[in-house]
Parts: C-alpha cells; structure tokens; sequence
C-alpha cells in the first residue's frame, strides 16, 4: 500500500524549500550505526520534471541521513535514513527519477533511487511539522548535470496527472568475489592454482549476469592481483551490493572426495559475528578457525534476516546447481568461518569442486564445463532475486 503512494509537490515547496535550507542547513551527519528505531516512513511523494525532481519522504520523527552514493557518475542516489523503519515500498519515477525503492537495513531505511540520465543530489534537508502538515519530510532535490537540460521557464514544474504504472526494476547488485590471487595461491590442483580457477569462474559469471541486463556486476578483483579481506569488504561496501557470492575450490587429503559445496554463516559463528561487529564497527578481523576446509575463506553476516537470506539463495544455488556440477552429499553446509563483509549484505560462499580429486580439477578447467556450473550460478542469482522480489510486494 505504501509501495504505489506517489504525489506532486506545488509549487509552494519552492518558497519552502529556500526558508528550510538557510534555517536549517544540510541535515546532519550521524555516526551511530547501531541506530534505535526512531522513526517511521509514512510515505515517498515525487514530483518535478527532467531538470530538477524532488522526492520527499514522509516520517513521523526527526531524522537525520547519510548520503551514500549522490548520483554522479553512476546514475543512482541512495541515502541512508538512520534509525527510519520501514516494511519496504517501491514505486516509479517522476522526471529524472527512473524508479525507487525503500528496504530496511540494520541502521534504517535505505531508499534508492535510479536516474534515468546524468544527475545528481543539489540540496537535501528537513522540514519540521508546519503549516498544517503534522509530520517531518524529508527532501532530496536531484538536479540534471547538464544545465542545458534544465527547461528555462518561469512557469512552476509541471504538475502531472498520477498515473499508477508497474514499477520499473532496479539493477540489482552483485559482488563476485573470486578467492585468493597473487602472492595467495590458494588451494594446489595436479595442474593449476585455486586462484586461477576461482578467477575465470568470476569472469564467466560477471559476464554471463551482464548479458541478461538485470545486474551490475563488481568484482573485487579481476586479475591475478592480492587483495586483502578488509579490502574485498569495502568493495561491497561501497557497491551497495544485495548479494555476494565469493568463489573457491576446495582441497581435501581424501582424493576420492568430490563435489560443490555452499557455504553460509552458522549459528555459533553469527553470533560470534555480531559480537564483533559491535566491538569493531562493522570489520571483523581475520581469524582463523579449527574447521581445516574453510580456513581460507571469508564470510559475513551480522544481522539474522541478512543470515536468512543468504540461507534462502544457499539453497537456491544448491538446487539449480544440481544437474549442472556433481555436489556434495550435505551440500549447503554452515561453518564457523570468518566473515568480512558489510552487515546487510546476504552471502554465501561456493566451494566450486575439490582441486584434490583428479575428476573436479579437470571440471573445473575445462571452460565448457565451468561454464555448466557458471550457468548454473547464475540460473540460482536469478531465482533467488524473483523470490525476495514476491516477498517485498507482498
Ligand atoms: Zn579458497
């Protein structure tokens, strides 16, 4: 119900507008990330036209907001509305807005928003209870990069009809993470190195996402180059991903053992996760645990619907892998091994096949057959976002 509400904006939020920003400023930036729930989102109204738009969030309290990507160069706004709770809402654009959406993450309400060209955040601030409105707005003014696509005209911006139309799709973001590289080699096959394996399977999958045009893919490395965990986390980071997959081969002193496994966060290691992310804000530190198969792989989740999630597409992988690559008898398994990654995104770790078996090895270099698997990834990414696409209409 929240997710279709749309409305324009008269032209008296412009004489608003220039009192709100001298009065009040930009809105502060706040560090807390273990936010309290302190408001609600009540609704998102959009209204303008190609040159500038605005979008306005309602809420029921004070807010304050982190800007995490302001629209340059990538075409899409997301702010961070700290402490907003929200049961998610999405609706279409206005003006330079494509579509938008609004999901719960674990410091508030996330609300994204795609451009359908160049532009970017010019003003955002707050607006108290006034003027016969009884709650807080919060506003984001995106104004077009090129001047010259703003019309001159005094007249105030068009107030349209609204039509209720089908949403458009966002891009979803997906961070592959191909194991080790460099200086790390990883596992040892009889003919190669995990790392190599792990790094051509990344780029079949970046490249078999790309050609459906529903992803952006971020790798976080695409060449034979070490990077630490701390680093592979901040990629994500910064991608704003909604999924990570990272990408190893396994190696087991039984040669006879076989097959693909998935991994996600057990209940033991999660909680030991959380405990410190709490400690260390949002990083945890390598360390090693006692399980000898997952020592070198890294992992997160911190927050238990992230876990549930990352347990809906572990399953997921399992069943369209089936068919595609032989797995393992217990093939989604859960492992006290150690994360790094952000707090909100779902992840899970594929062992692709075992290194230590002669069988695996030739599978997994032989590009037809990686490509099998590849497809099979893929095929899962895809069942994975119709699923949590049904339960956020819901
Ligand atoms: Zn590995």
């Amino acid at each position: 119900m929240l997710g279709r509400a749309r409305g324009i904006l008269a032209g008296k939020g412009r004489a608003l507008l220039v009192a709100a920003a001298t009065v009040l400023g930009l809105a502060a930036v706040a560090a807390s990330h273990a936010a309290t729930v302190a408001a609600s989102l009540l609704k998102v109204r959009l209204g303008g036209d190609a040159g500038q738009t605005r979008i306005v969030v309602d809420l029921d309290h004070s807010v304050t907001a982190r800007v995490i990507s302001d629209g340059s160069g990538d075409r899409r706004v997301v702010v961070l509305l700290q402490g907003v709770a929200t049961s998610g809402a999405q609706g279409a654009g206005v003006g330079l807005v494509k579509a938008w959406v609004a999901d719960q993450t674990q410091s508030g309400t996330r609300l994204r928003i795609d451009l359908g060209g160049d532009g970017q955040i010019k003003r955002r601030f707050l607006l108290p209870p006034a003027d016969g409105v009884d709650h807080y707005r919060y506003v984001i003014d995106v104004a077009a990069e090129d001047p010259g696509q703003v019309r001159l005209t005094n007249a105030p911006a068009a107030v349209r009809t609204v039509k209720l139309r089908a949403p458009l799709p966002l891009k979803k973001v997906v961070v592959i993470d191909a194991g080790h590289g460099g200086h790390d080699p990883g596992a040892h096959g009889a003919d190669g190195l995990e790392k190599d394996i792990n790094l051509a399977a990344a780029l079949a999958l970046r490249a078999k996402l790309e050609s459906t045009g529903r992803y952006k893919v971020v790798l976080t490395r695409d060449a034979d180059v070490y990077v630490p965990l701390e680093d592979r986390v901040r990629v994500a980071q910064r991608a704003d991903a909604d999924l990570f997959i990272s990408l190893h081969s396994d190696s087991a002193s039984e040669p006879g053992l076989r097959g693909a496994s998935v991994y996600t966060l057990s209940d033991k290691a999660f909680a030991r996760a959380t405990r410190f992310v709490k400690a260390d804000d949002w990083f945890m530190r390598a360390s090693l645990t006692s399980d000898p198969g997952v020592s070198d792989i890294l992992f997160d989740l911190t927050q238990r619907a992230t876990k549930n999630r990352s347990a809906t597409f572990a399953e997921s992988l399992v069943t369209k892998l089936d068919g595609h690559a032989p797995l393992l008898r217990r093939s989604h398994r859960s492992a006290g091994f150690m994360v790094l990654l952000a707090p909100d995104v779902p992840a899970v770790l594929l062992e692709m096949g075992f290194l230590s078996n002669p069988q695996d090895e030739q599978r997994l270099r032989d590009p037809r057959q990686r490509a099998a698997l590849v497809d099979g990834v893929a095929a899962s990414i895809d069942d994975y976002f119709a699923q949590t696409s049904r339960m956020a209409v819901r």
